[in-house]
């Protein structure tokens, strides 16, 4: 049999080394696996079922807000790309160009989509001709690639997995409040689906996307102190709809310019989860998202080995299609190596049935999140489950809400922001005058970022600027990030 200390043993702890714990942890807990081209990675069944969850509690809230689905193609014609400035410059050191096919040099160069704006507005373009053709509302489920020199598993690759939202509306405030509704939907699904909890903000002009009039980002506090951007909502403006003639006849008859937003969140989020929840034993997953909610494990002995086999089968069996439960009844593994690898994967609750268990009539439940072990007998595991995987759910995003107070600091003067940034990292909250200038002198001194200006001032009284002293301005969220 395989020897369950082994399991874990192949983990860096996180103390040890944040960076190779992450990458030890999604090849462990069999998440993704390194493709042929450099930058790439294969999904795994495992990996792939929590994007799966993710579409499915996202898209319906997409969808509950009156969006609907749709595919673009994956090239765009590179004439296309170019035709707005910005957004060409923003991306042109990502883009992929394809040159040949079928064999035969192409004769315009066709780019793989790092964003599908352009694609999507030449579509539009055709599809808008009056106000009755708005408000237009599509999302779609893709890939996209961006050539990352610096990649990571999940947070940085060159081909990813997103879904990127584009409406188009017929006035300035339609867009800005579909730009804000979407960031709300984003920070609803992420504290209450993944148990992450974010700060909600707008970009500066430095870090918005290219093209865009403002872009809005939920923000969120990795275990290691860094930032991550876990989504973004555009209000575009009329930016693209001037580039691809994107007009319609409004009702007093007058052809006008559309306003537009894009908004998307990506197999980041994955990258979020491991490093918000989990910890030296693996993945810690928010059972609204895990793939697998309860394993049970039936210990085998050779005493009563048939009649547990049976009563695990026959709960297994009550619970399908009620619960994600998946019983692991694997021969030639002993049961401390399954608790190993089920821990590994982040498994919110372990039930064990031994020949004791069946004695007393349940079920020994075990908690990923606190390791607390408790007895539920057979006729309460239908109302019990779903009770402690909910208190599960809580209890995450309890402790990453913890994480983040503790973690977030309010720096009054220069040396102390740098202090803060170099030892403790985190969020550090501090005065910025509103001038790009010192927002880049902020980021070459102490490689921390403006990550947003928040919607809810948590301080709405103006101070002296961190970095020059002399402009005022609301305080800012800073941070190392991903
Ligand atoms: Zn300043």
């Amino acid at each position: 049999m395989a020897n369950d200390k082994e399991f874990v043993k192949e983990v860096t702890p996180q103390a040890v080394d944040f960076s190779q714990w992450y990458l030890d942890v999604v090849l462990k807990a069999e998440l993704m696996d390194y493709a042929p081209v450099k930058g790439c990675m294969a999904i795994r069944p495992y990996g792939y079922a929590i994007w799966e969850n993710i579409q499915q509690l996202l898209g319906g809230r997409i969808k509950a807000t009156g969006h609907k689905n749709a595919y673009f193609p994956l090239f765009i014609p590179q004439s296309l790309l170019q035709k707005e400035a910005e957004h060409v410059e923003g991306f042109a050191p990502e883009v992929a160009l394809v040159t040949r096919g079928g064999g035969e040099e192409l004769a315009e160069k066709l780019v793989v989509r790092p964003t599908s704006e352009a694609i999507i507005c030449s579509m539009y373009a055709k599809w808008i001709q009056s106000w009755r053709d708005l408000p237009l509302l599509i999302n779609q489920w893709c890939n996209v690639v961006r050539w990352e020199k610096n990649t990571r598993p999940f947070l940085r690759t060159s081909e990813f997995l997103w879904q990127e939202g584009h409406t188009v509306h017929a006035t300035e405030d339609e867009a800005e409040a579909e730009t804000l509704q979407m960031l709300g939907v984003y920070q609803d699904f992420v504290e209450n689906e993944l148990a992450i909890p974010v700060v909600a903000g707008r970009k500066t002009e430095k870090e918005k996307f290219a093209g865009a009039l403002r872009t809005y980002s939920i923000e969120a506090l990795m275990s290691d102190g860094r930032a991550l951007q876990a989504g973004t909502s555009h209000n575009l403006g009329q930016h693209f709809a001037r580039v691809f003639e994107i007009q319609f006849q409004d009702k007093d008859d007058e052809l006008k310019y559309a306003w537009q937003t894009s908004w998307g969140v990506s197999t980041r989020l994955i990258g979020a989860l491991i490093m918000v929840h989990g910890d030296d034993r693996g993945l810690k997953m928010p059972p609204r998202v895990a793939p697998v909610q309860v394993v049970l494990v039936p210990i085998l002995m050779k005493k009563k080995k048939e009649e547990v086999l049976n009563k695990a089968r026959e709960l297994a069996a009550r619970f399908n299609g009620k619960l994600r439960l998946e019983l692991d009844d694997r021969e030639g593994y002993s049961p401390g190596w399954k608790f190993n690898e089920w821990e590994m994967k982040g498994v919110p609750l372990r039930l064990e049935i031994g020949p004791r268990d069946l004695e007393n009539g349940g079920v020994t439940a075990v908690r990923r999140d606190t390791g607390e072990k408790s007895f539920v007998a057979e006729g309460d595991l239908m109302q019990q489950l779903p009770l402690i995987l909910q208190d599960i759910q809580e209890n995450l995003f309890e402790q990453a809400r913890q994480f983040r107070q503790e973690n977030t600091r309010h720096a009054e003067d220069f040396d102390n922001f740098r202090n803060i940034i170099s030892e403790k990292r985190g969020f550090v909250l501090a005065h910025w005058c509103g001038d790009a200038a010192c927002e880049e002198k902020i980021k070459e001194q102490t490689k921390a970022t403006i990550r947003c200006l928040p919607l809810k001032e948590l301080d709405g009284v103006e101070g002296p600027c961190i970095c020059c002293y002399k402009g005022r301005g609301k305080k800012a969220y800073f941070a190392r990030a991903y």
